[in-house]
C-alpha cells in the first residue's frame, strides 16, 4: 500500500514538472488534479469571504456567500465564495459570513479640520454664525497644528463610519493630505484660496503659490489627489478663479468650489453681472471645467444644470448642511433624471455635525420626498448610489473607485446585518440606507489596507485624538473670549 502512494506521488511530481515546460498544452487536462489547480492558484494578499457583496457595479449585483480577493491593493477576483476561492492561495483571510460587504463610503465635501469646532456655535442666523464665530474663532485658532488635530479627529470618526474617500476644502491641505496619508484613507484634498487675508496665506497670490507646491509634491501619491479649492464665486473674484482654472488645467488638478449655495449669492452675481445667476456667471468666463466638483448646487434651475453636464462638472449634495444652515434644497431628483454625476457630502463639522455618511444617505432620501410631495424622489439604491458610484463619479474617480469590481482599487467596508435595528431585512439597499447606523462599519478596507478591524482603528491613536481635541475645546472657548 505505501509503495503504491510513493508511486503515485512520484507520477504526480513527473506530470507537474511536465506541466510547467508545457503549460500551454496541459491547461486543460491539468485542471482535473487538485494539485495542477493549486500550482494555478493566484497568490493573493487578502480574501474576504461569505456575506453579501453589494458591488454596485452596472449590473447593480448583489452577491450571496460572496468573496473578494485583494492583491496589490487591487480587487483582483470578486464573485462567488466557491468560485474565488478555488481561484486564489490568500496570505491573509477575513470571515465576512453574515455580513454586508459594500463600497467604502464616499464624503464628497467636508472641511475635515472643522471638526475641532463641532458644536461651537448652533441655531444661528448664517451671518452671526459666520462673523461673530466661525470667522473669529478660525482666525484666533487655525494654525498647522490645528489642522492636523481636526483632520485626525476628522479621519478617526469617517473611518469608524466606512469613509474610505474624502474630498476636503481647507487651509494647511499639505498637513491634511501628510495626517490622511498616514492614516491609509484616500482624499481628494483642495487648498482653499480665497480673496482676503487667511490663516496659511495672507495673499491670494501667496495661496496659489501654495496650491501649485501642494499639487506638485502630492501629485501620484497612491491615496492623494491634490486639488486647487477657489472658495466661493462671492469670495473670489472673476480674474483669480480663472488663475485657479488656469493652474488645474495645467497640472490635472480638480477644481473644488462652492457653486450655488445660498440665495445671497444669487444677489451678489447679479448686482456685479446683470442678469446672470452663478452657474451662468462661472459659465460665461470659462471656468467650468470636467476637473470641477461643485460643492451645493442649490440655486440651479434645470437650464443651469444642463451647462454642468455639458461640461461634466461633478456635483455633491449634502443635505443634513444645507438643512442645518437653512440654505434651501438642492433639485436632486432633477439632476438624478438628468442622470448628473451627483455624490453625497456631510460639509464640516460646524454646520452637521458630523462627518457621517449613513445619515447623509438617510437624509437625502427623506428630505427630497417630503419636499417635493413625491415618495419616489429620491430612492433608497439611488441615495446608496449617490454615496458609492455616482459620489465617485463626482470627484472623477470612477475608474478608481466607488464599485467592487476586479481592477479597481479595494475600497471596501464590511458592515454588520444582524444589529437590532437593522433586523429582518427584506431589502438590502432599504437595510443599508434607512437602518443601518455609522456604528454597525465593522472593518473597512483603503487600497488594500486594513484600517479598521473587529471597530479598532489599526492607523489612529483614538485616545489620544480625543486628549487633543478636548485641549483645543479649551483654548477656542478662551480664544473667543479676548
Ligand atoms: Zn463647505
Amino acid at each position: 500500500m505505501d509503495k503504491l502512494k510513493y508511486f503515485l506521488a512520484f507520477f504526480v511530481l513527473i506530470t507537474l514538472s511536465f506541466s510547467s515546460l508545457a503549460q500551454s498544452v496541459q491547461a486543460n487536462a491539468l485542471r482535473s488534479t487538485s494539485y495542477s489547480t493549486i500550482s494555478k492558484r493566484t497568490p493573493v494578499d487578502l480574501l474576504i469571504v461569505g456575506g453579501t457583496v453589494v458591488t454596485m457595479n452596472a449590473g447593480r449585483e448583489v452577491i450571496e456567500d460572496g468573496a473578494i480577493a485583494i492583491k496589490g491593493g487591487k480587487i483582483e477576483f470578486v464573485g462567488k465564495r466557491t468560485d474565488v476561492l478555488r481561484q486564489v492561495l490568500p496570505k491573509r483571510t477575513i470571515n465576512a459570513a453574515g455580513k454586508v460587504i459594500i463600497p467604502g463610503l464616499i464624503n464628497g465635501h467636508t472641511h475635515v479640520p472643522m471638526t475641532l469646532f463641532r458644536g461651537i456655535a448652533d441655531d444661528l442666523d448664517l451671518q452671526e454664525w459666520l462673523t461673530k464665530y466661525i470667522f473669529p474663532a478660525e482666525a484666533k485658532n487655525v494654525t498647522e497644528p490645528f489642522v492636523r488635530a481636526g483632520t485626525r479627529l476628522g479621519l478617526a470618526e469617517m473611518i469608524r463610519g466606512g469613509t474610505t474617500t474624502y474630498c476636503d476644502m481647507y487651509y494647511f491641505e499639505d498637513a491634511v493630505a501628510d495626517e490622511t496619508k498616514k492614516a491609509g484613507v484616500r482624499g481628494v484634498l483642495g487648498e482653499t484660496v480665497i480673496d482676503f487675508p487667511v490663516p496659511d496665506n495672507k495673499t491670494y497670490q501667496a495661496g496659489l503659490e501654495y496650491a501649485e507646491k501642494f499639487i506638485k509634491k502630492w501629485q501620484n501619491d497612491p491615496l492623494i489627489v491634490p486639488a486647487i479649492a477657489p472658495h466661493a464665486p462671492y469670495t473670489v473674484s472673476g480674474e483669480h478663479l480663472l488663475e485657479a482654472r488656469d493652474l488645474s488645467n495645467r497640472l490635472h488638478a480638480p477644481l473644488v468650489i462652492h457653486l450655488a449655495e445660498a440665495t445671497s449669492e444669487i444677489d451678489f452675481i447679479q448686482q456685479k453681472h446683470p442678469g446672470m445667476r452663478p452657474i451662468e456667471y462661472v459659465d460665461s468666463i470659462g471656468f467650468l471645467t470636467s476637473r470641477t466638483i461643485a460643492a451645493h448646487v442649490i440655486q440651479a434651475n434645470e437650464r443651469e444644470l444642463g451647462i454642468l453636464k455639458l461640461r461634466g462638472v461633478g456635483i455633491v449634495h449634502n443635505p443634513q448642511s444645507n438643512m442645518k444652515l437653512a440654505a434651501g434644497v438642492a433639485p436632486v431628483p432633477l439632476m438624478l433624471r438628468m442622470d448628473l454625476p451627483v455624490g453625497l457630502g456631510t460639509d464640516g463639522a460646524a454646520s452637521n455635525n458630523d462627518l457621517n455618511m449613513w445619515e447623509e444617505m438617510d437624509t437625502a432620501a427623506k428630505l427630497h420626498k417630503v419636499f417635493s410631495g413625491d415618495q419616489k424622489a429620491v430612492t433608497a439604491e439611488q441615495a446608496f448610489e449617490m454615496a458609492t458610484i455616482r459620489g465617485a463619479r463626482a470627484l472623477h474617480l470612477d475608474s478608481l473607485i466607488g464599485s467592487i469590481e476586479v481592477g479597481k482599487r479595494a475600497d471596501i467596508d464590511i458592515v454588520d446585518a444582524d444589529d437590532l435595528n437593522q433586523i429582518p431585512s427584506y431589502n438590502i439597499f432599504s437595510t443599508l440606507v434607512y437602518s443601518t447606523k455609522a456604528n454597525d462599519v465593522r472593518t473597512v478596507i483603503i487600497n488594500g489596507r486594513v484600517v479598521m478591524l473587529d471597530r479598532r482603528l489599526l492607523t489612529l491613536n483614538e485616545n489620544a485624538i480625543k486628549k487633543d481635541a478636548n485641549a483645543y475645546r479649551t483654548k477656542i472657548i478662551d480664544s473667543l473670549r479676548n
